[in-house]
């Protein structure tokens, strides 16, 4: 099903068209979420293919998650592009790996090891330091950061200090275990996934011949998401480069969500610095999402700050009007959850297909209540996009039946013969009621409809290259779509679209996360997170959030910083911040959450480098209503109100006592004496 390469070009516009028709060599195109970045570099492959520049097996296009990456291959196969590898740098990195392997050690290639923790705790029992999980899986991740950020433990005190790390004990113990901790794994032959990497890049960079040949089959890089891409990954994709320059980038700098692990976007950024020559794209129209959606995420960004945002474009949006966004508050989580299973419930009702809905939170530990309140209304879901899709029962026996078959296949087309297999593992023609059964159903049926997928788009499909397909995504961790409801973290969100979308759990403490306050880089980080979760939404976006944890609980939460001026006024939580009830936090920013600095920011309470949204005919309003009062009572203006809290109030504007309150140096007294007037003059004024 190869398309001419020029056709390859018309679902593009004259910018897309740009960066994907742009000769061999270097191409980076920034720009926002949902531009179609990944839709032109899947065209610039497919296109760079047709033309004859490379052939498929020379394109390496890399990503950072695995679903991500499945992603891309299902856009690509469709484009007609068969063997161009995309792959998480990870698994490119395990690939190339175990190939040289031989060459370069000698030996069968060593475990991989499945988490860090049980090395880090014997290497901290050696360095004689406390054992504390918490601290523990702090040290793992301290470790995992050095690693990506090439950051060995030598230099680790140096570097933690100059970065002013907050290290989870003295940074000299850190860089002890961290020592020890890579003696313990090279002594068991084991490998941890930064060693992937490190050791792949040294194989390329320290072994003349094992470079040649690896030049020798690669010729064309694709980077996606180049945002979040770490020292060590650069660094690797320089190994594969060699020298040479035919590589495309593209990235978003405001969805940059992994620096806590190392991450910069200062080589996209940066990239015409290092290229001079590249072709540089630029993206404005979105045509992911409805313009209400858009224009949502666009305040979201616009508050943004640091390098990153300086980079921020501002995304209009193509589709046609959708509804706007909805936001809603409740008492506590459970009620959340159902609320949001009963809306969905209603979007199934109404025809939209489950695999087009998904709920995104913060932490994964979130997904435990939404799990229940799906499953009490019969609603199928897979947690995480169903990365553990490959682990369930009816599929591992389902794949060796079907390994098995591929020598032998029974007879009629894939599809026939793939439903003809999976009978005998417990397919039958119709769905049980409910339940277990009809989950290990969907899952089995999940498999015949890839079979469907891959005769549609490749002529003659053999059961031999379905099953290597299906060991492919087994490898990438990349399930076939389940028809049920995503639930799935920010992070693994990332890149992805559906048509509904559900933000939940929106409380200060989880998004932004607990650990980010007070970190103004943190902080931003969440921002960015947040943003990510907005444009991931095509027509639906359900913003929420809860007052206390269990039924019952303490209502102490407030909703979520990033909030602030996105709730349309007349929304019934819009106005007054609910004020915590047990814990009083230090007062931030309503714009940007930072804390305040000084009292005059608590008044206003905005920082000074927050734009002020002040509506300056009310202000003018409420100085004349001021002097009249202070005429009257005879006491100078200031008495009555001070110009800041005038300001305060002018931007604000509160709709009730409780508001007025809510403003510092207003208190029950002034409220009693001019409350009345004040909120009548803001209605009359609205
Ligand atoms: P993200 O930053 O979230 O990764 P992205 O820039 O990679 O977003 P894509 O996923 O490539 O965006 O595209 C978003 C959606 O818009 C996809 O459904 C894609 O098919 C569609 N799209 C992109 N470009 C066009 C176009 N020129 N015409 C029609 N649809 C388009
Ligand atoms: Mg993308």
């Amino acid at each position: 099903m190869t398309k001419s390469p020029t056709g390859l070009l018309d679902g593009l516009d004259p910018e897309q068209r740009a960066a994907a028709a742009a000769p061999r060599g270097p191409v980076c195109v920034l720009a926002g979420a949902g531009t179609g970045k990944t839709r032109t570099i899947t065209h610039r492959i497919a296109h760079l293919i047709a033309s004859g520049h490379v052939s498929a097996g020379q394109v390496l296009a890399v990503t950072f998650t695995a679903r991500a990456a499945g992603e891309m291959r299902t856009r690509l196969r469709a484009l007609g592009v068969d063997g161009a590898q995309a792959l998480t740098f990870h698994a490119a990195a395990r690939r190339q790996l175990r190939y040289f392997w031989p060459r370069v050690v000698g030996d069968r290639m060593w475990d991989l090891l499945d988490g860090k923790l049980r090395l880090v705790a014997q290497a901290a029992q050696r360095t004689r330091v406390s054992t504390d999980t918490e601290i523990l899986r702090d040290i793992a991740s301290e470790i995992e950061w050095a690693k990506a950020s090439l950051i060995s433990p030598e230099d680790y005190p140096a570097q933690a200090a100059r970065l002013q790390r907050d290290t989870p004990m003295q940074a000299a113990q850190v860089a002890e275990v961290y020592r020890k901790y890579e003696e313990v794994k090279n002594a068991a032959r084991m490998l941890d996934f930064d060693d992937l990497l490190l050791h792949t890049t040294a194989a390329l960079e320290d072994n003349a011949d094992v470079a040649r040949e690896f030049r020798d089959r690669y010729r064309c890089f694709v980077v996606d998401e180049y945002q979040d891409v770490t020292p060590l990954q650069q660094r690797l994709l320089d190994a594969w480069l060699g020298g040479r320059d035919d590589i495309t980038v593209v990235g978003d700098a405001n969805q940059t969500i992994y620096s806590f692990g190392g991450a910069s976007p200062r080589p996209l950024l940066d990239f015409t610095r290092r290229f001079p020559e590249a072709t540089v794209v630029r993206l404005e129209r979105d045509y992911r999402s409805t313009p209400q959606v858009v224009e949502l995420a666009n305040k979201v960004i616009g508050a943004a700050r640091g390098r990153p945002a300086g980079s921020r474009l501002k995304l209009i949006g193509q589709r046609p009007d959708g509804p706007e966004p909805r936001f809603a508050e409740f008492d506590d989580e459970p009620t959340e959850a159902g609320a949001v299973a009963g809306r969905v419930r209603q979007l199934l009702d109404a025809g939209v297909p489950a695999s087009e809905i998904a709920i995104l939170y913060r932490v994964n530990a979130q997904s435990e209540v939404y799990e229940q309140a799906l499953t009490d209304l019969e609603i199928p879901y897979l947690v995480r996009g169903g990365e553990r899709f490959f682990e369930r029962r009816e599929i591992r026996q389902a794949m060796v039946s079907l390994r098995t078959a591929a020598a032998d296949p029974p007879a009629g087309d894939l599809v026939t013969a793939v439903r003809a297999v999976l009978a005998r593992v417990g397919l039958t023609e119709q769905p049980p009621s409910g339940g277990a059964a009809k989950e290990r159903w969907d899952a089995l049926l999940a498999l015949v409809e890839l079979a469907e997928e891959l005769a549609a788009s490749v002529e003659g499909a053999s059961m031999g290259r379905y099953v290597a397909e299906l060991e492919q995504r087994a490898a990438a961790q990349h399930p076939p779509t389940v028809e049920g409801v995503t639930l799935a973290s920010l992070h693994a969100a990332k890149g992805l679209e559906w048509d509904a979308v559900f933000l939940v759990g929106l409380a200060e403490g989880t998004m932004p996360i607990q650990r980010a306050d007070g970190d103004e880089a943190a902080i931003e980080e969440e921002r960015r997170l947040f943003y990510v979760g907005v444009t991931r939404a095509r027509e639906q976006l359900w913003l929420s959030w809860s007052l206390s944890r269990h039924p019952g609980g303490r209502r102490h939460r407030r909703r979520s910083r990033f909030l602030y001026g996105l709730i349309p006024e007349e929304h019934p939580t819009a106005r007054v911040p609910r004020r915590a009830a047990t814990t009083r936090t230090k007062p931030s920013c309503r714009m940007c959450g930072e804390q305040l600095a000084n009292t005059l920011e608590v008044k206003l309470g905005r920082c000074a480098r927050c734009p002020s949204d002040l509506d300056e005919a009310l202000l003018t309003r409420l100085k004349e209503w001021r002097a009249e009062r202070a005429r009257e009572l005879k006491v100078p203006p200031f008495v009555v109100f001070t110009d800041a809290t005038l300001v305060a109030i002018a931007e604000q504007r509160p709709d009730d006592q409780r508001g007025l309150v809510a403003i510092s140096g207003i208190g029950p007294t002034k409220v009693q004496r001019f409350g009345d007037e004040v909120l009548s003059l803001l209605r009359d004024h609205a």
